[in-house]
């Protein structure tokens, strides 16, 4: 067993939305705030019974609550304490990083310390116990909520000058129904799912562009509905790339959103096989929509997120594609964009330097490894 994630390295996986995505899912109904999210003190009430006095803080990564529990805590720590409450479960941190590491469809976690082979059997073990208590989120289908396509009415749809910058036409921001909220001054993508379903928004703040602090994709919040969904239960473009997916039988999986749109713009609409995963992580159900559409080759194109050869970010960026590698190479054929030569700028996807660039770092992408 080759151990990958220690707590901090996983815990630094989770983003906002992940948190957010928790906490809906252990009954607090969280909100965005300024600072991150406040919910329902879930870490020592039973959903619907106490306070909204839980806050989490973005920029520490912790929790605090302000009514009874000392002391801030962390992910793990409120997953310990609201199966203690819920369920009367007395987990420990191992526990608790494996139900995270597997509700988001992270790379399975692991004990660091665990060098006995007498231990497998005790993990099986608990593993069977979540299957059975319910708590096993794996690839386990989850229907997701519709969400009322006249919504989208109520936005604009200017041109999008940055992105036309860019290198995403106009025709295909268009057809993506990419538009513009002046509430947040944010510009719209709506996600829909395979069958074309719409079932989120996500916003995109237009204050300071290059900025990573202002650039975060945030879920668009409208007159105090949340459009938000669990990202790693969909991937985005599908809908719009799936024939051409189906008939190549290979999917170009990007980061993010813009990629596909980029995609669109370069190739044109009816050679599209892009798709995003909208995060930095691949999970099961992600590759199990794209397994059922027959698809032999997997395409992993990330953004190039290191500085240097050897640089921690590297080791972490190698890490992250040799374990999806891991998981599903014996499903599908995993390759990946690897900008070894560093001609594309620190934090860009492969297909930001337009057309010739992306086609050498695709012709030089890794295939076995
Ligand atoms: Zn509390």
């Amino acid at each position: 067993m080759a151990g990958y994630y220690n707590k901090d390295e996983l815990r630094e996986q989770l983003e906002v939305e992940n948190i957010y995505d928790l906490i809906v899912e252990l009954g607090g109904e969280p909100e965005y705030t300024s600072f991150g999210l406040v919910s329902q003190t879930i870490c020592h009430n039973e959903p619907g019974e106490g306070s909204r006095k839980l806050y989490y803080y973005e920029n520490s990564g912790l929790f605090k609550c302000y009514t009874d529990c000392d002391d801030t805590f962390d992910a793990f720590d409120l997953v310990i304490k609201a199966m203690k409450i819920q369920k009367h479960l007395d987990w420990e941190l191992y526990d608790a990083m494996c139900y995270i590491a597997e509700f988001f469809g992270f790379s399975e976690s692991e004990r660091p310390e665990d060098k006995i082979q007498g231990l497998k059997d005790w993990d099986l073990l608990k593993r069977y116990n979540y299957k059975n208590n319910d708590y096993y989120h794996g690839s386990q289908i989850r229907e997701i909520k519709e969400i009322n396509p006249i919504i989208l009415t109520r936005f604009s749809y200017p041109r999008i000058f940055n992105w036309e910058q860019e290198g995403i036409s106009l025709e295909v921001c268009r057809k993506n129904l990419i538009g513009y909220y002046p509430g947040n001054e944010q510009i719209t993508i709506p996600h829909f799912d395979i069958n074309g379903k719409l079932i989120g928004i996500r916003g995109r703040t237009l204050i300071d562009e290059d900025g990573e602090r202002y650039g975060k994709y945030r879920p668009l919040y409208i007159n105090h509905i949340l459009y938000n969904h669990p990202l790693s239960i969909n991937l985005y473009n599908l809908n719009k790339s799936k024939k051409n997916i189906e008939k190549s039988k290979t999917a170009i999986i990007f980061e993010s959103e813009k990629s596909c749109l980029m995609y669109q713009t370069i190739y044109g609409m009816d050679k599209d096989i892009s798709v995003a995963c909208c995060g930095s992580s691949i999970s099961n159900y992600q590759i199990d929509l794209l397994e059922q559409l027959g698809v032999k080759e997997v395409v992993i194109a990330f953004d190039r997120q290191f500085k240097e050869i050897g640089d921690d970010e590297f080791t972490r960026l190698t890490n992250k594609i040799i374990n999806i590698k891991k998981k599903y190479g014996n499903r599908i054929r995993i390759t990946a964009i690897f900008d070894k030569e560093m001609i594309t700028p620190y934090k860009s996807s492969p297909i930001d330097q337009g057309r010739r660039t992306f086609e050498y770092l695709l012709e030089n992408r890794i295939k076995d490894f």
